[in-house]
């Protein structure tokens, strides 16, 4: 069993300008590349908080880990297998392994099904079970772990509320018994009053289950309740990552800082530069930037910026993608 759960080595994924709706939509050819050789590892039991604005390439890259796409460049490796390409004779072992938790539980369940069918289709699969009592006792049993009552086994999804879906979706995840759940944007769809008890419940299966997360949210005070390691997105390629308390208090790349700036407690020796004022707009992918991505937003931007990608480089206990950033 390899203490590295997760591995993405390289990984990219490119989209021909004829398959890609977007591409089309804009009437532009050639290729639109969505994330660019990321390399990522989670470790068994850890939370890895996936944070960027909207489009940098996050939720391309779950889909990625997921096998919901495929990728066109580099490997992700699960528990020392690499599965890449794996064929569908191998897919439902991997399903039954790497779980998905959908931001909107409104649109990610069967409104033509109840609750208890909806548990029961994974629980048959993957647990073996076909009596309907069995079934129902296990579909029973999951809704416990998520806090709630068995009675809601009788409920279809539209008599639930949206913390309630979101536990549902949480438990259909559990039925498989998987060791990684990607949990992407899971509270964002719910109201504030909500959140808070998804995320706790969140932590707490994590806690009892020995789960391990990758954890995709905008939200950068529950990423930092619930992460051990952040990995900072733009425009498809990681620019920052290592251990969320490192990262909150001294962010080191320019995105980072203002990203952070409104949510951190930086280290009073490490004050933010206040030129760190985000502007413009994200590129195109279709026109990408030379150079730095983020050279066009950039406050600190320098010549060497446009010309030169800068490479994610170890700095002071995190990887580092920026010119400016000394050892
Ligand atoms: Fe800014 Fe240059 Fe660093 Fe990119 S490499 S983040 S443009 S200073």
């Amino acid at each position: 069993m390899s203490e590295r759960l997760l591995e993405l080595v390289g990984v990219s994924k490119t989209y021909e300008a004829d398959a890609s709706l977007w591409a089309r939509l804009m009437g532009a050819g050639g290729a639109v590349r969505a994330v660019s050789e990321v390399d990522l590892t989670v470790t068994r039991g850890e939370t890895l908080g996936l944070v960027g604005e909207s489009g940098c390439g996050k939720s391309t890259l779950a889909r990625l880990i997921l096998k919901l796409e495929e990728v066109t460049g580099g490997d992700v490796i699960f528990d020392g297998r690499n599965v890449t390409g794996l064929g569908p004779q191998h897919l439902a072992w991997f399903r039954s392994r790497v779980q998905i938790v959908f931001q909107d539980p409104q649109s990610s369940l069967n409104r033509s099904y109840r609750v208890e069918t909806i548990l029961a289709s994974a629980l048959r699969l993957h647990r073996g079970l076909k009596r309907r009592s069995d079934l129902r006792e296990a579909a029973a049993d999951l809704l416990r772990l998520v806090g709630l009552d068995p009675a809601f086994l009788d409920r279809y999804p539209h008599e639930l509320s949206g913390g309630q879906r979101q536990r549902v979706g949480i438990a259909r995840a559990l039925s498989v018994e998987p060791d990684l759940l990607v949990l992407d944007e899971p509270v964002s769809a719910l109201d504030v009053s909500i959140q808070a008890q998804i995320v706790n419940l969140l932590h707490d299966l994590q806690r009892r289950l020995g789960l391990t997360y990758v954890f995709i949210s905008h939200d950068l005070n529950v990423v930092r309740y619930l992460a051990d390691r952040v990995a900072v997105m733009y425009f498809g390629r990681i620019v920052e990552t290592g251990p969320v308390e490192t990262i909150y208090r001294r962010p080191r790349h320019p995105y980072t800082r203002v990203l952070l700036s409104a949510v951190a407690l930086p280290d009073p020796e490490h004050e933010l530069p206040t030129e760190t004022a985000l502007t413009g707009e994200v590129p195109s992918p279709l026109a990408p930037p030379s150079g730095c991505a983020f050279h066009p937003r950039c406050p600190l931007a320098q010549e060497r910026c446009r010309r030169e990608r800068p490479e994610l480089r170890e700095v002071g206990g995190v990887a580092v993608a920026c010119h400016l950033v000394e050892s």
